[in-house]
């Protein structure tokens, strides 16, 4: 189970976010995958805030654009 999303502005860039952190993609149709702090950074080096990112984003399933992006502190390993 994960706990509560953490609040995180739109305006600044997840790809600085390091390990402790998962990054999920939640579209309309309930599909749900996890997303990767390096897709942010992309190949070319360059780093996109997240509202930039999301834009880009198709939900694997239905196609539908701008999934919600939530941001959850990895639970600790038990
Ligand atoms: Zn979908």
């Amino acid at each position: 189970m994960l706990p509560e999303p953490v609040n995180f502005p739109e305006t600044k860039t997840i790809a600085t976010l390091g390990e402790p952190f998962v990054i999920m993609a939640e579209c309309i149709c309930g599909h749900t995958r996890e997303l990767h702090t390096l897709f942010y950074g992309g190949s070319s080096g360059q780093v996109s805030p997240q509202g930039k990112v999301r834009n880009k984003l198709r939900c694997h399933k239905c196609q539908a654009r701008m999934p919600t992006v939530r941001i959850y502190r990895r639970a600790p390993e038990v």
